[in-house]
């Protein structure tokens, strides 16, 4: 049995999530409360979210 999604839950809202096949590293966004997400971990189908404060990207110059 292959498992085509992951499952994970937005820490910010608590909404249940189904997510494609992703890798740490990776975002994505809630679709409940819009919140940038990043993928902190992959254990056994379950993937462990983190909330990504967006930053502009004006430094560095
Ligand atoms: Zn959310």
């Amino acid at each position: 049995m292959t498992t085509a999604t992951l499952a994970g839950s937005c820490p910010e809202c608590e909404t249940d999530l189904t997510v494609p096949p992703m890798v740490p590293g990776e975002t994505l966004s809630c679709p409940e409360c819009m919140l940038t997400l990043r993928v902190e971990d992959v254990t056994n189908g379950k993937v462990t979210l983190q909330m990504v404060e967006v930053q502009l990207r004006d430094w560095g110059q």
